[in-house]
């Protein structure tokens, strides 16, 4: 495959995880017979910076005309006291409507040789996590109607949750696709005890499930699925969810797996053009110190391979390949314990590269 990416540095430490997650890339492609063409466009701080805005039209269009885009972290201090619109941060909402991206995907993975880091009791974390949360990501309260008016008690602020069927068929698709890919197992998370929206919401995913007979389905109010991420979470494979719901819940499942610069990220849409980033920022206390994990960035472009280009023998390559370097003992300074040898983000990139042989 000859596959040409966008590829989004940013700010802090964003650069610098990128450069490995590159090198891994071409490492791949010369192992696999992938020409990856890496084209570089400005993003967030380093765009506001450079042309004073933080997402550029000339990156709009270098990442429609890509097949896939892959992206550091933006933000940082220096331009903090911008104002909400014109933040670095805005553009990862320009680029997810830009690009049409509906679905987050955040997959939380416990790796057996990070255990020390769960925050669960070590017989829930033994034999590793892995869950996946599918998170709609252009719709319901975060975009609904809102306001303000007069009520029973005075001043009153409203925000709406709506979803459409067309919105929940498309989301529920894509997680139905994802757990075949895994353990074919998908739970619904909802509140259709209570909100309309729910309902709506659980009736289509019955519906969509009929597509899908090979995935077992299960529903669960998300009060209890919060419980149950952190009482068994070996028992979720992908979790489907509204986009406020999945917001919280995405964050809960990572933090059961202890470490920030371990996670990685994806944003799809309807075409195989999506954003792959890793869930941290762009760490400006670690930036330019080689310090930063590059491993959640590294996993991203993992994904990438996946879910936009189905080469799923080289995204298990790169993953077996962190379980290597982590197995043999290395860890970047976030994820570091006694015992362990203490490596820089450059270092760390070389032996994943070394891992993949
Ligand atoms: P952060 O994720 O950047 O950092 C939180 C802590 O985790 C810091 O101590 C940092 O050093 C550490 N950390 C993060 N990633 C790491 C890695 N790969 N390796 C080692 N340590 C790592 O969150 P923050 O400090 O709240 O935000 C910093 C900036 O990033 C802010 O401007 C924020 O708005 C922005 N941000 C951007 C994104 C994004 O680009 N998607 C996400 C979150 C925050």
């Amino acid at each position: 495959m000859k596959l040409s990416l966008a590829v989004l540095p940013g700010d802090g430490i964003g650069p610098e995880v990128i450069e490995q997650t590159t090198a891994v890339l071409e490492a791949i492609g010369s192992k696999y017979g992938h020409e990856f063409v890496f084209s570089e466009f400005l993003a967030g701080g380093a765009a506001i910076d450079a042309t004073g805005a933080p997402l550029p039209q000339k990156t709009i269009d270098g990442c429609q005309a890509s097949d896939s885009v892959l992206l550091g972290a933006v933000g940082g201090w220096q331009w903090d006291h911008l104002p909400g619109s014109e933040r670095p941060e805005r553009a990862l909402l320009g680029l997810r409507g830009e690009l049409e991206l509906y679905a987050n995907l955040r997959p939380a993975v416990l790796h057996e040789a990070l255990s020390q880091a769960c925050p669960l009791r070590a017989d829930i974390a033994a034999g590793g996590i892995d869950v996946m949360v599918v998170r709609e990501l252009t719709g319901g309260m975060y975009f609904g109607d809102r306001g303000r008016r007069q009520g029973k008690y005075g001043e009153e602020a409203y925000d709406t949750e709506a979803y459409g069927v067309g919105e929940v068929e498309r989301i529920a698709r894509t997680a139905f696709d994802i757990a075949r890919k895994r353990k074919s197992h998908v739970t619904n998370v909802d509140k259709a005890n209570v909100l309309e929206s729910s309902r709506l919401w659980r009736e289509v995913v019955l519906d969509v499930a009929k597509e899908y007979p090979d995935v077992e389905l299960a529903h669960m109010y998300v009060d209890n699925a919060a419980m149950q991420l952190v009482r068994d979470p070996q028992q979720f494979d992908v979790m489907v969810t509204t986009n406020m719901f999945g917001d919280i819940l995405s964050d809960e499942a990572s933090m059961i797996t202890g470490s920030i610069g371990m996670l990685p990220s994806a944003s799809l849409g309807k075409s195989r053009l999506g954003m792959y980033e890793p869930i941290h920022g762009s760490a400006p206390d670690i930036a330019g110190q080689d310090k930063a994990n590059p491993i959640a960035t590294i996993l991203s472009a993992a994904m990438m391979l996946r879910h936009s280009f189905d080469l799923e023998t080289e995204a298990v390559a790169i993953e077996q390949a962190v379980t290597t370097v982590l197995n043999q003992g290395y860890r970047t300074g976030d994820i570091m314990s006694a015992g362990m040898d203490l490596v820089g983000t450059k270092q760390m990139g070389a032996l994943i590269r070394e891992a993949l042989g």
